[in-house]
């Protein structure tokens, strides 16, 4: 049986279209083989981002109903509030509107120039969050979790060696705090043991500094502790988290990933005096300590989408169905990132079109075919996303992979449709040496794979005459 039982039925539907493959083509050509501008109604079935895409449930749709909009210490706040204290242990929680939001927010209060901040590995708004204050972001994920061919139960785990040699370097007074991110977005979507969090938290404590938590996947990094983690198979899920949180001094989170809604945030704090400082910015930034850029309602789903996301059953579902959409994958010879993620299958498309060089941006062909051929969306993960110049030399350097993700939102699609974005993947494999590499036609200065333009370097277009 591959059946990861769904433990709801569907009560909204919401009417998608298959558009024909001629209006495909005409789409990719005017976004400039981007699939950021293709517009969404011309998407199949969309696996951009599992953030804030959410299906959310008909508590959480009627919690938006009954939702407190008083502007000062909300009914609302209130179930917010002590959910959070709940699950997370934390002293102190402010709202925020989303997960960056809370990082800018931390960093603005704990960082100053000339820091350095470790992690497993940072994603991208918070590095950028890191960066915008002069501090400098460290991953030290361990070796384990750069291996894409290596199948390992805990590949998010930070490496103690490299966050040791990271104090031994920079000297603790310019370390004011220490990461961790669950799952391991930007490696793979892949979890930290428990046992690595207490070490990590056992250095930190030693060192004096405080661990705070990237929590967005906290769930279902909690999951796979209770399903690979020795010893931790008979604990809850809520018991795996609130371990978990009691090893660190807060956490920053994006409700729009595992709080199941569609926007939202907050930070946890323990320690009073940085928490008052933070909920003085917030008030400048956000709004008041009791919404923080939310309205009530949101902050009322928050609530209940925290409940709902520690169900078991959902999360068996939840990775059991982007885990079966890798098999499907492994049956068709499809190759991607071992193992499956939490919440994506990250394809490896150096392996899948080995003819196009890494200037011809593999992996953008791969995302923009997979359109082409079946309307599914997915986000590329390569040279157009992280090609950089080299400060010393000037040369331009490559990403070491060129992936192709397949986020997938959580409740939203059915099996059958992700049977269908595997077969689609399978198509591209199939047209292999007929596809052709990419050029850009347009690039802004920074974060370019969101706007570029590009366009294939045949005559033909994208798939050349077999
Ligand atoms: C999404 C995400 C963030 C940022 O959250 P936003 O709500 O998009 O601002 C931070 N860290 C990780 C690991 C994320 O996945």
């Amino acid at each position: 049986m591959d059946f990861p039982f769904e433990p709801y039925r569907i009560k909204v539907v919401e009417r998608i279209h298959r558009v024909s493959r001629e209006e495909r083509a005409a789409h990719l050509e005017r976004a400039g083989f981007n699939v950021f501008k293709v517009p969404s109604d011309a998407i199949y079935v969309d696996l951009l981002t599992d953030s804030g895409t959410s299906a959310m449930s008909d508590l959480q749709w009627g919690a938006l109903m009954t939702g407190d909009e008083a502007y000062a210490c909300s009914r609302s706040f209130a179930d917010f509030e002590s959910t959070i204290k709940d699950i997370f242990g934390y002293a102190h929680v402010i709202p925020t509107h989303q997960g960056r939001a809370a990082e800018g927010l931390l960093f603005s209060v704990m960082l100053k120039e000339g820091d350095v901040v470790p992690n497993n590995i940072h994603f991208d708004t918070t590095r950028a969050n890191v960066e915008h204050v002069g501090a400098t972001a460290l991953d030290c994920v361990c070796d384990e979790g750069l291996d894409p061919t290596l199948e390992a139960p805990f590949k998010g785990n930070m490496s103690l060696a490299k966050l040791r040699r990271a104090f031994e370097r920079y000297g603790r007074e310019r370390i004011p705090l220490v990461m961790l991110t669950i799952t391991n977005n930007s490696g793979g979507g892949q979890p930290v043991s428990l046992a690595n969090v207490r070490e990590v938290a056992a250095f930190c404590r030693e060192m004096g500094v405080p661990l705070v938590f990237d929590a967005c996947r906290f769930a279902e990094n909690a999951w796979f502790i209770q399903q690979r983690e020795a010893g931790c198979a008979d604990k809850t899920i809520l018991e795996i988290c609130r371990e978990m949180f009691a090893l660190g001094e807060g956490c920053t989170m994006s409700a729009k990933k595992d709080a199941l809604v569609n926007i939202g945030g907050f930070l946890c704090l323990n320690d009073p005096e940085l928490a008052r400082e933070v909920t003085n910015l917030l008030i400048l930034r956000e709004g008041f300590p009791t919404y923080g850029g939310l309205a009530g309602r949101d902050l009322a789903a928050v609530a209940q989408g925290l409940r709902e996301v520690l169900d078991p059953d959902y999360l068996a579902y939840r990775i059991g169905q982007v885990a079966r959409l890798g098999r499907r994958l492994d049956e068709l010879g499809v190759p991607f990132l071992r193992p499956a993620g939490g919440h994506a299958i990250y394809l490896d498309a150096r392996k899948a079109l080995p003819h196009i060089p890494q200037e011809e941006f593999p992996a953008q062909v791969f995302t923009a075919a997979l359109y082409l051929e079946g309307g599914v969306r997915a986000v590329e993960i390569g040279s157009l996303m992280f090609e950089h110049k080299d400060p010393e030399t000037g040369r331009m350097v490559h990403p070491a992979m060129e992936l192709v993700r397949l986020a997938v939102p959580r409740r939203v699609y059915t099996h059958t449709q992700l049977d269908y974005v595997a077969e689609i993947c399978a198509r591209v494999m199939e047209l292999g040496k007929r596809l052709v590499g990419l050029e850009i036609t347009y690039q802004p200065p920074a974060l370019r794979h969101f706007t570029a333009s590009l366009r294939p370097l045949g005559a033909a277009g994208l798939i050349r005459e077999a």
